[in-house]
């Protein structure tokens, strides 16, 4: 967190630029001071935070009544009580510090770490061959919220804890465009597998995520946003077909009220919403293509299996990581069934279902 801090305030300034913090953490201090010449000579393997390690710390003793650190502790504490995260932009500069380490101060262990991190840094680097879905995205979301989210925020929401780890896989690779669909097989193998990139249903439309999730004929796609749309206007808010780029950016679409307060329950809920009905088309489409089973899948039954795992994930037995009562409460309000005989706690009722009039979809192949 303090590194973070450090990191946010030397945003402030130009690169290269020696700065002075004033900090209590005696762990911060002392990777910048005493551990200094380990970590140079090992190269910084393993060390997090490598792009901070030129700034100049100026001692202080504890809190002793320091007005500064009393304050800054008041913003921590209160920020620690926040039912939701800020959003904090981590990316690092590329500037580094590292010119590799000396190898008679490495040990083996460290030496393949340092491997690992050198390969995780190429992984992140292929990130900038992605610059087109990124760019449709921001293109998306400024035409359809006024605001275009920054590269950070994007990448943030594929990580977004309100989603299943599946989900957060399937927004990271199609945001990534890692999927073997549409284009794909257009250029591999020498574009021998070409007519694999169309969709056999929508008169040889390239098959691709935009096709897949926002206009394939094939039943399920116009059913489920059909029924997105029906929960998000009970939530009273106007709906709009979204867009590929909105579907991928679930996570940093930001709703206000006529006061201009921030309305996080209804937040929580379109990302929710959006990203599990843009999963379940995807599922639906990946059954079809390899003709495996032929369950029902409704996503009804996919709303409410999500709010009995919020409702359960309210339980104390999480401590800690529980999700709060009122952020569930606020999450799901206007979309229940009976909402007005609910009791004004739901929580710990069972048979909360989510409201709807549609007939829920069946996939018939
Ligand atoms: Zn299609």
């Amino acid at each position: 967190m303090i590194m973070a801090a450090a990191k946010k305030a030397a945003r402030l300034f130009p690169e290269r630029e020696s700065i002075g913090i004033l900090m209590d953490s005696k762990y911060v201090i002392k990777s910048l001071t005493t551990n200094l010449k380990t970590n140079e000579d090992r190269g910084y393997i393993g060390i997090e935070n490598k792009e901070l390690l030129n700034l100049t710390p100026l001692l202080t003793t504890g809190h002793q009544g320091n007005q500064m650190n009393e304050e800054a502790d008041l913003l921590a504490r209160t920020g620690s009580e926040k039912d939701y995260p800020g959003q904090m932009n981590l990316e690092v500069n590329n500037i580094s510090h590292t010119s590799g380490a000396k190898l008679q101060a490495l040990d083996q262990a460290t030496a393949y770490r340092g491997i690992r991190e050198a390969k995780l840094a190429k992984a992140k680097h292929k990130r900038e061959r992605m610059k087109p879905v990124i760019t449709i995205i921001q293109d998306h979301m400024k035409d359809s919220t006024g605001i275009a989210p920054n590269e950070g925020q994007i990448w943030g929401t594929t990580k977004n804890k309100d989603f299943p780890r599946q989900i957060r896989f399937f927004l990271w690779m199609a945001t990534h465009d890692a999927y073997k669909i549409g284009k794909y097989w257009t250029t591999t193998i020498g574009g021998k597998y070409t007519e694999w990139s169309l969709c056999t249903h929508c008169n040889d439309m390239i098959e691709d995520m935009l096709h897949i999730l926002t206009s394939c004929q094939t039943p399920g796609q116009a059913e489920i946003w059909e029924l997105a749309k029906e929960l998000w206007t009970k939530k009273g808010h106007k709906w709009r077909q979204p867009w590929i780029g909105d579907i991928l950016a679930c996570g940093t679409r930001i709703i206000k009220n006529d006061e201009g307060e921030t309305q996080h329950g209804d937040m929580r809920f379109w990302r929710i919403l959006v990203a599990e009905s843009a999963y379940l088309i995807w599922k639906i489409h990946c059954m079809r293509v390899i003709q495996d089973g032929n369950q029902p899948i409704s996503q009804t039954e996919t709303m409410n299996e999500r709010l009995d795992l919020d409702r359960k994930m309210t339980q104390n037995r999480y401590s800690k990581r529980a999700t709060k009562t009122r952020v569930v409460l606020k999450t799901w309000r206007g979309v229940l069934q009976n909402e007005h005989e609910l009791p004004k706690n739901w929580i710990d009722s069972s048979g909360v279902l989510v409201d709807s009039d549609l007939h829920t979809h069946r996939e018939n192949r």
